[in-house]
């Protein structure tokens, strides 16, 4: 079977919309927050077939079929997996590269996956065992400690270097933080690093697999020089444009920056 590199899979599944998809095979009405229509898996004459665009997930209540836009393609044309991203892949006007010569490129993506993955478990840890002070500014914003895990919300500390040591200590390679613009190098001395986020809170950016592309970092300085908000930059795995049409986790994440601005 054809191997189709996860980052192709995220950029498609990112690109499509499921209402639009279903709409090709099923006639949609728009019922608050979902779309109801006939299924097509079972035979009904009162739609019990819901496709939810938040979560760009389907369901029917009456036959429980249900899964996201790839499922759909897979029960409802016969397809495979990997036939099903073809054709969707397609219609985006999304390529797939061919395995063999895009293997340098797949660990490329990894690397940058596996750098912010890193970045947001040391961020995670130093909250979790930082004094009360930061947790109760959270707290005191309504973010409990359940949303502090869900979302994996992290604290850097004011410091130049604290994730550049930890960078070192664990004998990681620079290159992808810096890829992934988490940490800078100094433009007076080359041979100088330092960290992008201090004294920050950190919300890590999903993709809809789940995975961390990137940051927003919200400041706990009381200087007013000092702007509120610091992102990550732009990276192969991370679009802003792109992340305007992610849902679900990153949905919430701005819900909750946006009731502190
Ligand atoms: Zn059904």
């Amino acid at each position: 079977m054809a191997r189709i590199p996860e980052h192709i899979i995220d950029r498609v599944r990112e690109a499509v919309d499921i209402v639009d998809v279903v709409s090709r095979y099923v006639s949609l009405k728009k019922q608050g927050k979902n779309f109801i229509g006939l299924c097509p898996f079972h035979t009904e004459k009162t739609p019990s077939f819901t496709v939810s665009p938040d979560k760009q997930i389907f369901y029917c209540f009456g036959c429980h079929t249900g899964g996201n836009v790839f499922n759909f393609l897979m029960k409802h044309e016969k397809m495979s997996f990997v036939e099903a991203i073809e054709k969707l892949a397609g219609d985006a006007g999304i390529e797939i590269p061919k395995y063999k010569a895009d293997e340098r490129e797949v660990s490329e993506y990894d690397r940058l996956y596996r750098a912010n993955q890193f970045a947001a478990d040391y961020f995670f840890q130093f909250l979790k065992n930082h004094p009360g002070q930061i947790r109760d500014y959270l707290s005191k914003r309504g973010i409990s400690e359940k949303s502090i895990s869900d979302f994996k919300i992290g604290y850097v500390a004011d410091a130049w270097d604290g994730l550049y040591n930890e960078i070192l200590r664990q004998k990681m390679s620079l290159e992808p933080f810096l890829r992934a613009g988490l940490i800078l190098r100094s433009e007076k001395d080359p041979s100088r690093h330092y960290d992008r986020f201090r004294n920050r809170l950190m919300f890590p950016i999903y993709n809809l697999s789940g995975r961390v592309i990137a940051f927003g970092g919200r400041t706990l300085s009381s200087d007013p020089n000092t702007p509120k908000y610091v992102n990550s930059p732009e990276s192969p795995i991370y679009n802003k444009g792109r992340v305007c049409h992610f849902r679900g986790r990153l949905h919430g994440f701005f819900t909750t920056l946006a009731k502190w601005n």
